[in-house]
């Protein structure tokens, strides 16, 4: 049904705004991404969807479709692992309780690491609050910003490849559930979901075959490989078990606004995609210009 297609190319599926580690307001990221000729975006804050309302108005406004989503962080043992999810119900019960024990687990662990980082280096929790939009989902981009603030790096990944790194001394994890968890909770709120660059670790680390199954087996709908952070190598292998598990390829460009150098549209996703995404998502509708 190409010609019934109310949605435009070029089609990026994963954002970020000052809801978390994005530098842009929901209403600046579509007005900027309207203005760079995007047709579809979907706007993915880590375990938060406080920017949706503000961005509807503002895409309708821009003239861009958005896809209301969310960045779900989950983890692995010590790996941190994180799950695109889209068209959920933002009201379900079971996506607010865990995103609010997310979102206060994430802000414990930035407060523990500033209080070591202070011991070495002149910061405080003001700081990273002072870069902080009220209510949003703190992590360590914001206290990378306090860093770059106080004078102690030139630039976020500066901050990361430094200071903020875990073999640096200073880094902690947070709480969030498995994968399969997140899974089944937006399958279950009638939400769409995608494993976020799955292939940035390497051939080496990539998820066992056995996990993936068990994740597709749970609703898994595809992985996002179009992303500049995959490794050549990891996405060969992902792409071979995701035609033999008949998941889909999503691509997208992570863009944070200046937190990273990302561009919007730098990856896409195909309208095939994108209409398979719709015919599957129950919780929440896109919003057309
Ligand atoms: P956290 O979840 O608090 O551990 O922080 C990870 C977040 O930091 C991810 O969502 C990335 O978007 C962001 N991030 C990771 N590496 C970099 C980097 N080199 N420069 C800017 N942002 C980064
Ligand atoms: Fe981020
Ligand atoms: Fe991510
Ligand atoms: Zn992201």
């Amino acid at each position: 049904m190409v010609g019934d297609r109310r949605f435009k190319d070029p089609i990026d599926l994963h954002s970020h705004s000052s809801v978390s580690d994005g530098t842009q307001t929901p209403a600046e990221l579509m007005a900027e991404a309207g203005a760079q000729g995007i047709g579809t975006i979907a706007l993915t804050d880590h375990d938060s969807t406080a920017g949706w309302a503000e961005a509807s108005a503002a895409a309708q406004e821009a003239g861009v479709t958005l896809i209301p989503g969310m960045e779900f962080s989950t983890r692995v043992q010590f790996s941190s692992v994180h799950l695109l999810a889209y068209l959920f119900d933002p009201t379900d019960d079971g996506i607010i309780r865990e995103t609010a024990r997310i979102r206060s687990a994430r802000l414990t662990r930035a407060e523990q690491m500033v209080h070591r980082i202070a011991a070495d280096y002149a910061l405080s929790w003001d700081d990273v609050m002072a870069q902080t939009t009220t209510g949003a989902t703190v992590g360590r981009p914001h206290i990378a910003d306090a860093l770059v603030a106080r004078g102690h790096a030139v630039t976020r990944s500066e901050a990361f490849a430094g200071i903020l790194h875990w073999r640096a001394g200073y880094y902690q994890p947070h709480y969030a559930p498995e994968p399969i968890e997140a899974v089944r909770l937006v399958r279950a709120a009638g939400g769409v979901p995608v494993l976020a660059h799955p292939a940035t670790r390497g051939v080496a680390d990539v998820v066992p075959e056995e996990r993936l199954a068990r994740l597709v087996e749970a609703g898994l709908f595809g992985l996002e490989l179009d992303h500049r952070e995959n490794k050549p190598e990891a996405r060969a292998r992902l792409a071979a078990l995701a035609d033999k598990y008949g998941l889909a390829i999503t691509g997208s460009s992570d863009y944070h606004g200046r937190g990273k150098p990302n561009l919007l549209g730098e990856n896409t996703t195909s309208p095939e995609v994108l209409e398979r995404i719709l015919e599957q998502a129950s919780g929440s509708n896109p919003v057309y210009p």
